[in-house]
């Protein structure tokens, strides 16, 4: 049903509530049953002759009953699997706008590198003289993003920007404690922007949080570091561009501050997407930064794609990367395991990292070349200021309409006294077919929606998502709360209890109790 105007009223939508199917499929939206509720028993789909009888060794541990797996035959499977991954959102399927996450398209270059057998067959025990390819490429990855950001070294093993996180911080603990200033020197600053693996990750480490406040304008002003700086201070962790969209832009004076006073400077390069080809972190001060190779060079995740969060360091904190890393002699590459008589913080993971992502991120980069990569940088500032600026006019910006860097976020100002709320608007953008934007994140703006768009899509994939939020903007200020308060109609599932989901998880199938009778 649709309006003058062309869009679909608020009864058109409602409409299809409360529409039962015989089967709950939602036309070729399968309904899908746990494998525990339909596998049987007595069932395979593969045929295996009857093993020769032979003698137990495992004594007392011998399982005495049926190991009740579910058996589905072969094409039940298929299904089954391919079933489920349609109920996954993914990249590949439609504009992810999910803010700080950098959802961008993983080119299938990438994936036909990562499948090549010298990269994909190995095992990480291998005499390293028998994989001196797959340690070139860490060679050359590491090489790459130590030019990016001007650093020293880099630390290839961190398994995700947490990961990262930890990996950095844990240097410049050591580097205190090497200058005997561990019992002191005791406190990070975290702006009140921060992603909140920033403060969970200096909690880990055994620091005491303290809040920098954000300023007026989005970023963090000077005078509010320097009213928290003492001899206590050990490091400060700031993400540029922030998680508001902007560029801090007294980060130089920033790392002046807390180098003076004998403090670290840790950033969280979650957002070097914005960046990458335009500022080189370390020459504005950075210490630390950890780098998601799955958000800014592309690879796929989000939808259960692995992490990578390879960290760098300035030569101040350069003698304290973890093992392994990699020591090339002349042409021979090997790997340093061991952190005898050197100060390096230990081991952080078995083994070496995420030789599948090392691998398509370096293809993502060779591909694109330095030229390319920095054109990706200012292509996805300029898709997320295009998005800003053609919302600007209904959604309202909490720090004014003006230029953001590869994010824009608008906060809920728009919607008061319409009823409808960032999630209410979140949820029917699910019924249009988007994935949500980053909701209520960060923490520093009031109903924050955080969209980032990131470069891969094009002009007219931005329009249709534009004049669909413009549409469902319009709906919400025309007092059509009926298209938002009960969204998602259309989605095989409608709202759940998310906070219930998280806080009271049930991951475990037990069999239903026999009805009586
Ligand atoms: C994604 C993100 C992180 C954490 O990275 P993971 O790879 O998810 O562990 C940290 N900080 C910011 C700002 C992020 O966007």
């Amino acid at each position: 049903m649709l309006n003058q105007q062309g869009r679909p009223t608020s009864a058109g939508i409602a409409g299809t509530r409360g529409r039962r199917t015989f089967t709950s499929n939602r036309a070729l939206q399968m309904e899908e049953a746990l494998i525990f509720e339909t596998g049987r028993h007595d069932v395979t789909g593969v045929d295996l002759d009857e093993p020769e009888p032979f003698a137990s060794r495992l004594g007392a541990l011998a399982r005495a009953d049926a190991i009740g797996l579910p058996g589905l035959s072969e094409p039940e499977t298929m299904r089954h699997y391919v079933r489920l991954s349609q109920k996954n959102y993914a990249i590949d399927s439609g504009l992810y706008p999910l803010g700080s996450c950098t959802m961008k398209h993983n080119p299938r270059l990438n994936e036909a590198m990562a499948r090549l057998p010298g990269f994909s067959d190995i095992h990480p025990l291998q005499p390293p003289s028998t994989v001196q390819g797959a340690l070139a490429l860490i060679e050359e990855l590491a090489r790459w993003l130590m030019v990016l950001t001007g650093a020293e070294a880099v630390a290839m093993s961190p398994k995700a920007g947490a990961h990262g996180e930890l990996c950095g911080m844990a240097a410049i603990k050591a580097a205190i404690d090497a200058k005997g200033e561990g019992a002191t020197r005791r406190i990070v600053l975290v702006p009140e922007s921060a992603h909140g693996t920033n403060p969970a990750t200096a909690a880990a480490i055994g620091f005491i949080v303290k809040a920098v406040p954000t300023g007026a304008d989005g970023t963090v002003h000077p005078d509010a570091v320097r009213a928290l700086m003492g001899p206590d201070v050990a490091a400060i962790m700031l993400t540029n561009p922030n998680t508001c969209g902007l560029f801090e832009k007294d980060i130089v004076e920033i790392a002046a501050i807390l180098h003076e006073a004998g403090a670290y400077f840790y950033c969280d390069g979650a957002n070097f997407n914005a960046i990458v080809g335009k500022a080189r972190p370390v020459d504005l001060g950075v210490d630390a930064m950890h780098i998601n190779l799955h958000k800014t060079f592309s690879t796929p995740h989000g939808g259960g794609g692995p992490g990578s969060g390879p960290v760098v360091l300035s030569r101040r904190l350069a003698p304290f990367a973890p093992v392994p890393f990699i020591r090339r002699d002349g042409d021979a590459l090997s790997l340093v395991e061991h952190t005898d008589g050197s100060q390096s913080l230990g081991r952080l993971t078995a083994f070496h990292g995420q030789m599948g992502m090392f691998v398509r991120a370096l293809s993502y980069m060779l591909s694109h070349g330095s030229d390319g990569l920095k054109q990706a940088s200012e292509d996805a500032v300029l898709n997320a200021n295009y998005v800003r600026a053609c919302l600007a006019d209904l959604m309202s910006l909490p720090f004014g309409n003006r230029p953001c860097m590869h994010e824009a976020l608008f906060d809920d100002t728009w919607l008061k006294d319409t009823g409808v709320t960032t999630l209410d608007f979140a949820k029917a953008m699910i019924d249009e077919g988007y994935h949500p934007m980053t909701m209520y994140f960060p923490l520093v703006v009031h109903g924050a929606m955080l969209i980032e768009p990131t470069e891969s899509e094009s002009r007219a994939s931005l329009d249709l998502f534009i004049m669909t939020l413009r549409d469902l903007a319009r709906s919400a200020l025309d007092g059509e709360t009926d298209r938002f308060s009960g969204a998602p109609y259309l989605a095989p599932r409608r709202r759940l209890d998310e906070t219930r989901a998280a806080r009271n998880p049930i991951l475990r199938w037990t069999k239903p109790k026999p009805i009586d009778g």
